[in-house]
């Protein structure tokens, strides 16, 4: 499947804030934006003026890039949302929070979305007793995500667990690190997504 190959610290300077891509480097004084806080590019120190079309774009680019997806899959994820009732925008940011890699690295399993990501292609994860290795899976109120048995002595999952506070867990989520166990308590509500978002601008765009 196509990715993304750059940096993954240029599309944080690109966009301007914290994207959180890299777990633990992200909140270290290695972060890159932290000590270059301009876009990359020769021009990337002169201050930007975007037009209304640039700032909707550059808030989609933003939130794409957050969750790790590319146009086509976001763009789908923006119909899907549109389609259904209630308010578009957060139904976009439901949709998007619901997604299994996003609900394994907020149960504390992974330190980032990507590596939560490569963790559920691995196989490692058991969704409601059954292998899942898709990170798109859409969780909902119910499910449980458990830790498969043989993967519970990975460093890097072990270190994140052990890392893990569970009040940064969302009220939406319950995890239970002693069992290996995440469950789907609700579904997300606006207020739950604290994320700097204006996903009002998300929809304007996609309805020119
Ligand atoms: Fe973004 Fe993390 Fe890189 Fe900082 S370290 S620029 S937050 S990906």
């Amino acid at each position: 499947m196509a990715r993304y190959r750059g940096s993954d610290c240029r599309m944080c300077r690109r966009e301007g804030t914290k994207l959180f891509l890299k777990g633990d480097r992200c909140y270290s004084e290695k972060c890159a934006l932290d000590r270059r806080a301009y876009a990359p590019g020769q021009h990337g120190q002169n201050r930007p003026r975007f037009s209304e079309y640039g700032l909707q774009m550059r808030e989609k680019q933003k939130v794409k890039r957050m969750y790790g997806m590319l146009e086509g899959q976001f763009e789908s994820t923006m119909t899907k949302a549109s389609h259904q009732k209630g308010v578009a925008g957060e139904n976009l940011l439901s949709l998007l929070e619901r997604r299994l890699d996003n609900v394994v690295f907020r149960l504390g399993f992974a330190t980032s979305r990507s590596e939560a990501r490569q963790l559920i292609r691995h196989g490692h994860f058991l969704v409601n007793g059954r292998k899942t290795n898709i990170p798109a899976f859409l969780v909902k109120p119910g499910t449980k995500i458990v830790l498969r048995e043989g993967s519970r002595e990975i460093a890097r999952i072990v270190g994140a667990l052990e890392a893990l506070d569970t009040k940064s867990v969302p009220s939406w989520l319950e995890m239970d690190a002693a069992s290996f166990t995440g469950t789907v308590k609700t579904m997300p509500q606006r207020e739950d997504i604290t994320l700097p978002i204006q996903e009002q601008l998300i929809v304007e765009l996609y309805s020119r």
